[in-house]
């Protein structure tokens, strides 16, 4: 898509979120009726997710090149990701320490909700499980993408090594590849109006602004803590973008269409057809636009962890429980590990959360007192995921082999 088109669309579909506040906010209940344009944005967007993915890592991690140039790069890669991610719970650690929104709360627990009653015996070796699926194909259909992902990049790795036979199967997936990004410059275009149908509705749903400003009130400081959190943490990698990535405002503009698509959809999962567009679009490379950007949307969640450290500590001051700095480094390696394992879906982070919580000895039923709002902070959090791995992804192509060649592979290069 020329630049000139991108940021026509951009305009619409920042016209669409502010669209979407005003018409949820005012005419609230009534915008539930349009709701199903946003599902059905979000259908089409999640109906490419699994394609994409496949076609993308496989052909992504074969023009890297070979097994050698995949461990350096996924090292990168990797620590990119955790140190990020470690960053982002220190600033929320902090933030929380500071503001303390929990202390002298009056705690009526809503109790758990179904959707945690049934995963309170989650821990970490849950995560490392899920890495690896028994049935590739049940894991697509229930959109669990970490095990596709992490099969894709083994199995991309295995046909590197077979010679001419290998190439005519990267060939192929280099034309799957090609096919899905013109579908999603085609959805692009009704991204706008997605976009607006997701918010208004969801806004209607929670009865419009006044029902709304009701609703969050008991927990203001609270939002107010994960906001400013994620507003720094923004910020910071902003910083790595600029003195890491050698990107600048440029880069951001370029990639807000995406950020917004997440803020709209709180998934990281559907957003990545998106995501990496945008990025390509702004010249990253093509092997850290297929390698990091999948690999990112499920497992580096930046906001995801920050806010569920927040939400911890909040916990814990309800309830009037002291936590100390041996606890909290506790949160600190936990919520690492339960933004890795939260899945790219809204409201995930909720549920990883009971790691958290488990491990530090706080009350599950804690959670009851963020229920009510977290749909809200789903979306800022989740913006702030996608943002990490868009950084991420010009991270890694600072640090890949021959770097500066742009699309590297040449049957990808696209006709703008
Ligand atoms: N909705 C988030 C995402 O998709 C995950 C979460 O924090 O709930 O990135």
């Amino acid at each position: 898509m020329p630049h000139q088109h991108a940021l026509i669309l951009l305009r619409f579909i920042i016209v669409g979120v502010i669209a979407g506040i005003f018409s949820g906010w005012y005419w609230g209940e009534a915008m539930v009726e349009i709701a199903w344009l946003g599902k059905l944005f979000l259908n089409a967007l999640k109906m490419m997710i699994i394609p994409l993915i496949l076609a993308a890592v496989i052909s992504g991690v074969a023009a890297l090149g070979d097994i050698r140039k995949l461990g350096r790069t996924g090292g990168i890669t990797l620590v990119y990701y955790l140190i990020t991610t470690a960053i982002a719970v220190l600033i929320g650690l902090v933030m929380v320490n500071l503001i303390q929104p929990g202390v002298g709360l009056n705690i009526e627990s809503a109790g758990l909700s179904e959707s945690i009653a049934a995963k309170q015996d989650i821990g970490v070796s849950d995560i490392l499980l899920s890495m690896v699926s028994p049935n590739l194909v049940a894991s697509a259909a229930e959109m669990q993408l970490l095990p596709l992902i992490l099969f894709a990049i083994v199995f991309s790795a295995a046909l590197t090594t077979l010679g001419r036979t290998g190439e005519h199967v990267i060939l192929f997936f280099n034309g799957v590849n090609q096919a899905m990004m013109k579908l999603v410059t085609w959805l692009m275009y009704f991204a706008p109006v997605g976009i607006f149908a997701l918010i208004a509705g969801r806004l209607g749903q929670a009865g419009g602004g006044d029902a709304f400003l009701n609703e969050i009130q008991a927990v203001g400081l609270y939002i107010g803590t994960v906001l400013s959190g994620l507003a720094i943490h923004f910020v910071v990698l902003f910083s790595i973008l600029f003195f890491i990535g050698g990107r600048g405002t440029d880069y951001l503009v370029g990639m807000l269409r995406a950020l917004l698509t997440a803020f709209g959809t709180a998934s990281s999962s559907a957003t990545l057809p998106l995501t990496m567009e945008c990025a390509r679009e702004n010249k990253v490379d093509e092997r850290a636009v297929r390698f990091v950007l999948p690999l990112g949307s499920t497992v580096n969640m930046d906001g995801t962890a920050l806010y569920e450290a927040v939400a911890v500590m909040f916990i814990a001051q309800a309830y009037g429980i002291e936590l100390g700095l041996g606890p909290q480094i506790i949160i600190l390696v936990t919520a690492t590990m339960a933004a890795i394992g939260a899945a790219g879906i809204p409201e995930a982070g909720l549920v990883t959360m009971v790691i958290v919580l488990n491990a530090v000895g706080l009350p599950l039923e804690g959670i009851g007192l963020l229920l009510s709002v977290d749909w809200f902070l789903d979306r800022f959090r989740t913006s702030v995921n996608v943002w990490g791995d868009s950084v991420g992804a010009t991270v890694v192509h600072r640090f890949l082999p021959g770097e500066g060649k742009h699309g590297i592979v040449e049957t990808d290069r696209r006709r703008s």
